[in-house]
């Protein structure tokens, strides 16, 4: 039978903060984010939280099947990096390893990652892993264009409408949030064959609705976002850089999105409270859920 055509998306870790193991987290699970995704011969990775070991693991089962490997973070808080050491490909030789993001706080992604690789934070350096790594500094007028196959994509800074966009090529664009201490983070929005998905976390509500991230994930098929706080929980923290689910909620049926996904939960919550929140979710928007490590989304 032929392979349906389209994204097939994973999550490997949705927790915020810092993973949270024990049984309070059993069912939704405790890694940090980490977002598989795959569509043609594309593998492309969002944040590489904790959740990247596992993820990572899956891959080298996979060898030597996958050859290059996308991972584009929405920014460099611990959370989000905190499985980058630990994820077998980078010690698998033959192996291209892509990584984008935004250079934050004054500091080139490139030596960010170069720092976090180096000792005394590590047990190595970036020049000792096997695989061959480029990092790309982004920045928010950037569009990528992933054209068919694993090939190289390209970076473009034009609007979009100026530039030839092939009819199996994905598009991912950037929306930068500036409510994300200290040096904001990045949302990203991947289409593909009439598909979009969009990836937005570590972001903080404004009264009323965010009009630019509206925009942003207007008409997603799939829409992952930061819901760290219940409406209770959001006032006493408040600049804390995460949304609350009441905010998520409206934002969410202004920008007619289908499916809505609650990520980057709170450490704090354990499962009672997170089911809490996802029935409140379901009962604004049947078609929403809180994220839940293994669960698998296809477009
Ligand atoms: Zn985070
Ligand atoms: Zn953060």
């Amino acid at each position: 039978m032929k392979k349906k055509a389209g994204m097939k998306i994973k999550i490997w870790g949705a927790r915020g903060s810092y993973p949270t193991p024990g049984s309070d987290f059993a069912y939704y699970g405790g890694n940090t984010s980490c977002v598989e995704t795959r569509f043609g011969n594309r593998l492309l990775i969002f944040d590489a939280g904790s959740g990247i070991i596992s993820l990572g693991k899956q891959i080298e089962e996979e060898q030597p099947k996958i050859k290059r490997i996308l991972i584009f973070l929405s920014h460099t808080h611990h959370d989000h990096i905190i499985g980058l050491p630990f994820f077998k490909p980078l010690w698998m030789q033959n192996t291209r390893i892509d990584i984008f993001g935004p250079d934050l706080f004054d500091t080139n992604l490139s030596d960010i990652i170069s720092t976090w690789f180096s000792s005394p934070l590590a047990a190595f350096f970036i020049e000792d892993v096997a695989a061959k790594i480029t990092v790309h500094s982004i920045n928010q007028w950037d569009n990528i264009i992933l054209p068919p196959g694993a090939g190289d994509v390209v970076i473009v800074r034009k609007k979009l409408e100026y530039v030839t966009v092939g009819k199996e090529d994905a598009i991912l664009s950037i929306h930068k949030n500036f409510s994300h201490p200290k040096g904001g983070s990045f949302s990203y929005s991947l289409k593909y064959m009439n598909k979009k998905f969009s990836y937005v976390t570590d972001t903080e509500n404004y009264v009323g609705g965010d009009k630019k991230v509206c925009d942003f994930i207007q008409g997603s098929d799939l829409l992952f976002h930061d819901c760290q706080f219940t409406d209770e929980d959001y006032p006493s923290h408040q600049g804390f850089g995460h949304s609350s689910l009441g905010y998520v909620l409206a934002h969410t049926k202004k920008a007619a999105v289908k499916k809505l996904v609650l990520f980057h939960l709170n450490p704090e919550y354990g499962d009672e409270k997170i089911r809490a929140m996802e029935t409140s979710a379901k009962a604004i928007i049947p078609e929403a859920e809180a994220a839940r490590e293994g669960n698998f989304y296809s477009l």
